[in-house]
């Protein structure tokens, strides 16, 4: 079958695999809407260690094609939501009560893109279908059920991880699709302020859409100082959706003593952060530094669907571009790559 991702670190393009083959517990799903996302990019260019001959894609919505023998929900035609994450249930950490996104490990529960192929394929396999899958629902565009797999859950994540509560300061540094996500998220959460850092003009309109109040541009000088004066002083949340280590540090210095900095960004495997040990209250001040991963499986995405389906937060306005055609991957791969200004996320519709 054919599919696209790295033919090697820094090299994106077309790749001849075998079909994949369900376990017992698993499925095949065909893409019938997929998008791409900054983090296969970044895989791409190597930001996750070397890859090669490698499959990219983690979000899709599709059809199940085939079925192993013990899965009970889901039969070949059904049209299925697949989470990018898929945790093997059985896992240590889950066993543990801890978050579903690492099963055996850091991001263990990412199996696209890490442990196999992933979802711009002509079928790609799903671990788990019963546990990890979620049945389309009718009343749900396909578009917009498919920014809940990634953008909504990380988005979302990063503002339980801030513990965004009532009438809080919160500010959203990165205003891409998942700050964006996160800054519809802490309006749900109740925050008062919402502060955003970003700078094209489309992701500033959408985002006050979904509630910012105000909007600060990374590219005029350090954010932290004219933050804290438009907050009368520090801030009670960071959430960290967009920039590079140095965002870290910044984050830290505008959070109030007993606050929470929650990123959700992926860094370079070559960053190192920089604390100054005043800016972290000398130790002692209760600023909790929070990362996070995409939480995955069934219940999650159908609460999520839930949030679209009694109309809370419309996901579907963060599709900018529109493709049509399997082999349109190549199009919308590349775009994300280049991300121009009037991008927040590509999606391409595939009819088989
Ligand atoms: P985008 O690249 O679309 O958005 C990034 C945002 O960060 C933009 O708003 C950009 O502003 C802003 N930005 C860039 N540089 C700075 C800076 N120095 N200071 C402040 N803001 C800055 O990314 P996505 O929304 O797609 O994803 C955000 C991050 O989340 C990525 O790192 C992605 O890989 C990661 N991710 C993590 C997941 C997880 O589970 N933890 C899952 C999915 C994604 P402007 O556009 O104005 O330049
Ligand atoms: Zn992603």
């Amino acid at each position: 079958m054919k599919g696209y991702g790295v033919v090697k670190t820094g090299q994106p393009g077309w790749l001849d695999k075998e079909k994949p083959v369900p376990g017992p517990l698993d499925a095949i799903v065909r893409p019938t809407v997929l998008a791409p996302c900054s983090s296969d990019t970044h895989t791409m260019h190597g930001g996750a260690g070397p890859r090669e001959n490698l499959i990219l894609g983690h979000e899709a919505v599709g059809e199940v094609t085939e079925v192993g023998g013990l899965v009970r929900k889901f039969k070949p035609g059904d049209k299925v939501v697949v989470p990018c994450v898929t945790p093997d249930w059985t896992g240590r950490y889950i066993q543990e009560g801890k978050y579903n996104a690492h099963d055996h490990g850091m991001m263990g529960s990412f199996k696209f893109l890490t442990a196999k192929d992933g979802t711009f394929a002509e079928f790609f396999h799903v671990n788990m279908a019963d546990a990890n899958l979620v049945s389309l629902p009718n009343d749900i565009s396909p578009e917009a059920a498919l920014m809940t797999v990634d953008m909504m859950s990380t988005g979302f994540h990063a503002v339980e991880l801030a513990e965004v509560g009532y009438g809080e300061t919160v500010v959203v540094t990165g205003i891409g699709p998942v700050g964006l996500m996160a800054v519809a998220g802490s309006r749900l959460k109740g925050a008062g302020r919402i502060i955003v850092v970003g700078t094209r003009p489309n992701c500033v309109k959408i985002a006050k859409e979904y509630g910012a109040t105000d909007v600060v541009s990374y590219k005029d000088g350090d954010i932290v100082e004219r933050i804290k004066s438009l907050a009368g002083g520090s801030v009670d949340k960071v959430i960290i959706a967009g920039g590079n280590a140095a965002t870290l540090t910044q984050a830290v210095s505008m959070v109030k003593p007993t606050g929470i900095v929650a990123s959700v960004n992926y860094y370079d495997a070559a960053d190192t952060f920089t604390i100054p040990a005043f800016m972290w209250g000398l130790g002692m001040a209760n600023i909790d530094i929070r990362g996070g991963f995409c939480p995955g499986g069934a219940v999650r995405i159908e609460k999520l669907l839930n949030i679209i389906k009694y109309e809370r937060v419309d996901p579907a306005k963060l599709i900018t571009h529109r493709f049509d055609g399997f082999e349109k991957i190549e199009d919308a791969f590349m775009l994300m790559d280049k991300k121009p200004a009037d991008l927040i996320k590509p999606a391409v519709f595939i009819t088989w």
